[in-house]
């Protein structure tokens, strides 16, 4: 095995894409018409007495129909960390267990008990309820996301920050917002070209997804700063991620045709949302703290106090 470098993590996941998202879209599309077909002849196999297809019997269906091809394949890596994933990967695999228990019984000719068929039946209403969400939150991301770097578009930003800050308000949970700007950015596109400033972005942004869990959200704030949602965590265990996150960026080398690889930092500004505040107040305290942070240096995390202040320019 080649010895790992200590010091330098290289990208080497492209970011997701817009079409990738589209093409997992198509293939739950075509896994839902699959299945329906699959069950009619399910059926007339099991009313009929028909000899069984093999492959339906054996214990890993699921894994030999298409969609389970899909998702146990590298592919699936647009839906890896989606929560719903996991359940519709249980769903259809108990369903395929189900359908061979009864095609066992059907081709020695026994007869199904009703309850047994009751329970394929449910889990196939399962499997369709999982498919259909995972559908739906793909097709959500893909008119909400930013193409450049996979992040949330700003478009449903306020929503969901209003969302979190309505349980503060409540008492029901702590949230933390993030700003985060890409440190002398501006130097990145001078020396080595926009495309590479765009790469540069896109591995940002993956670079904090992949070290997210799935419900944080990741927005595109603006140009080269975006906004971190991160529900139930206080401020404490927050920075301690970030500054994980903060660490590792700067490791990552960005490959750039005709230039050795390059590096990148990142300030961040963090604050609690503050029930008492509207989000926007606390979008700004954000803000204020990544401008400290640049004041100070850069490549580092401020939390938001009320010590820090705008400074009027002029
Ligand atoms: P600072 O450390 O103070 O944040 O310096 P900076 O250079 O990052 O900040 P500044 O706001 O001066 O420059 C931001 C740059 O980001 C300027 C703009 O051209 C670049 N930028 C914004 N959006 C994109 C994009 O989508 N692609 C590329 N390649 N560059 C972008
Ligand atoms: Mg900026
Ligand atoms: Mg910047």
């Amino acid at each position: 095995m080649p010895k790992k470098k200590k010091t330098a993590v290289t990208a080497t996941e492209e970011p997701i894409s817009a079409g990738e998202i589209r093409d997992a879209i198509s293939v739950l599309d075509q896994a839902l018409y699959n299945h329906v077909q699959w069950t009619d002849s399910l059926n007339i196999t099991l009313i009929c007495h028909l000899r069984p297809d093999e492959r339906d019997l054996r214990a890993n269906a699921h894994r030999e129909c298409r969609l389970g091809q899909w998702y146990y394949d590298e592919k699936t890596r647009v839906v890896r960390n989606n929560p719903n994933f996991v359940e519709l990967e249980e769903a259809h695999r108990e369903m395929h267990r189900q359908a061979a228990h009864l095609l066992a019984l059907s081709s020695d000719r026994q007869e199904i008990p009703m309850a047994d068929y009751e329970r394929f039946t449910h889990e196939l209403k399962r499997l369709r309820l999982q498919i259909e969400t995972l559908k739906r939150e793909l097709e959500d991301e893909i008119y909400n996301v930013d193409a450049l770097t996979g992040a949330s578009s700003r478009v449903g930003m306020l929503t969901k920050l209003r969302e979190q800050h309505e349980l503060v308000k409540r008492d029901l949970e702590t949230c933390v917002i993030v700003m985060m700007d890409i440190d002398k950015f501006k130097a990145v596109n001078d020396t080595y070209g926009h495309a590479a400033g765009d790469r540069a972005l896109a591995t940002f942004a993956q670079h904090v997804m992949r070290n997210t869990r799935p419900f944080d959200r990741l927005f595109r704030y603006g140009g080269e700063e975006f906004l971190l949602c991160i529900p139930h965590t206080d401020i404490d265990a927050a920075r301690r991620m970030i500054e994980r996150i903060r660490t590792e960026l700067e490791k990552i080398d960005i490959a750039c045709p005709g230039y050795p690889p390059f590096h990148i930092s990142a300030s961040f500004g963090m604050t609690a949302l503050d029930p008492d505040v509207p989000v926007t107040d606390s979008i700004d305290r954000a803000d204020l703290a990544v401008y400290a942070a640049k004041t100070q240096g850069r490549n580092r995390t401020v939390t938001w106090d009320p010590s820090i202040v705008r400074v009027e320019a002029g």
